[in-house]
């Protein structure tokens, strides 16, 4: 017998004649996620296992491959022989191991049985009942139930016969990369990395763009950023972020055009660094952690005046979140601890008393007509550099 892990991919089912892409690049998440633990992949139709994984990193290889996206869902499972004695063994030991787990000796169960491999000497609903049977004999307190099993035993009839009883849900989606890649607008707020990971799910590779303004800004607060890159690394792999030079900016901004604007013409300076640093690194859209209403730079004016600037497209996932709904998935994707640790961010260092919350894009030109703005965005980018988070 050996412990694997089963893993059934979902909506890539749906892709025609796009499936052998999707599946080539599930197939090298995957195997860069089970090789970290020592771990070798195989295919069968619709499915993947992933063999040879030392029980020191069974937990956490199950948990890096359910992050993976694409995939379905995840089963921790057993393998065997196809013979009678093998399988019968096999769900009993199974079915004993799920008893420790839950602390309990009577419990409810059903078997969900299988065959792919239509030579085997019994039908699905003859094996189900026979190791039933097998079960019953040896756990006396358990009883079967088919219509609210508290466990349900499955065993499979393929190259092998495998047996399992969990079946955890993976993080669905698209295989990463698949949809193109895109630039992220990350700061160290709650946010941005939710937005990330959303665009990650459906397919796009990321590849990110902080500003700060050293001295003002420290570097917790750019450590912080590189951690949540790691955070979402754990997602997508290693993710380059550009670390943007913006101090010199924003001083120019403050000395030179009206306070209250300083927050918009900050975002404009920002959209169109991450434009011209996306189109030089083959990112064809960007990313913010906006959500409409959520502050003054994020009203339907402010949002058309930082478009406006730009001619990528700009993705905002969260535009239609409330803030618990945003946190909720910051929580679950572990970016939420890191993100409220007190550091401070380039937009809390400059702000000003009474922001435009409804900024007009002509008064916004004027504004930066009083700036060279291509010499100092290219003076920030000369003096900016990258990390890779999560290498
Ligand atoms: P977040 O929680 O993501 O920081 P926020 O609610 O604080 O968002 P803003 O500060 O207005 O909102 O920022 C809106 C979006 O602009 C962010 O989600 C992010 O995409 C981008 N952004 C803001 N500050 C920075 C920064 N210092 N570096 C990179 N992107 C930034
Ligand atoms: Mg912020």
């Amino acid at each position: 017998m050996e412990k694997i892990i089963l893993i059934r991919y979902g909506e890539i089912h749906l892709k025609g004649k796009n499936r052998p892409y999707f599946e080539k690049s599930l197939l090298k998440a995957i195997k860069a996620s089970a090789s970290r633990f020592g771990g070798e992949v195989s295919t069968e139709q619709g499915r993947y296992y992933v063999k040879g994984i030392p029980e020191t990193s069974y937990s956490a290889a199950l948990e890096s491959l359910s992050k993976i996206f694409g995939i379905h869902s995840i089963s921790p499972a057993y393998e065997t022989d196809k013979d009678l004695e093998s399988i019968y063994g096999l769900a009993g030991d199974v079915f004993e191991k799920k008893l420790e787990e839950m602390n309990r000796n009577e419990v409810s169960f059903k078997v969900i049985s299988k065959r792919s491999d239509k030579k085997f000497s019994m039908n699905s609903m003859e094996l189900s009942v026979e190791v039933g049977g097998v079960i019953l004999d040896r756990f006396p307190s358990v009883h079967v139930d088919v219509h609210k099993p508290e466990v349900n035993l499955y065993v499979e009839i393929r190259d092998h016969a495998i047996v399992y009883t969990d079946i955890i849900p993976g993080s669905g989606g698209m295989p990463y990369g698949t949809s193109g890649k895109a630039m992220l607008l990350l700061s160290g707020g709650i946010d941005s990395p939710v937005a990330g990971y959303m665009m990650a799910k459906r397919g796009v590779a990321l590849e990110a763009i902080h500003y700060h303004s050293f001295p003002y800004t420290s570097d917790r607060a750019k450590e912080k950023v590189i951690r949540l890159g790691e955070l979402l690394a754990e997602y997508v792999g290693p993710i380059k972020i550009h670390m943007i030079h913006f101090t010199d900016i924003q001083m120019a901004i403050y000395d030179k055009c009206p306070e209250e604007q300083l927050t918009v013409l900050m975002r404009v300076f920002m959209m169109k660094i991450a434009e011209r640093v996306a189109k030089e690194n083959k990112c064809k859209a960007l990313i913010t952690g906006e959500s409409l209403g959520q502050v003054a730079s994020q009203t339907l004016d402010a949002l058309n005046v930082t478009n406006s600037v730009v001619d990528l497209p700009v993705f905002r996932p969260l535009i239609g979140f409330d803030k618990l709904e945003i946190i909720d998935i910051a929580e679950k994707i572990n970016t939420f601890e890191t993100s409220i640790l007190p550091y401070e961010d380039c937009c809390t260092v400059f702000v000003p008393k009474h922001p435009v919350t409804h900024p007009r894009l002509d008064k916004i030109l004027k504004s930066l007509n009083l700036l060279d703005v291509d010499a100092l965005i290219e003076d920030a980018l000369s003096k900016s550099d990258y990390v890779i988070a999560g290498e």
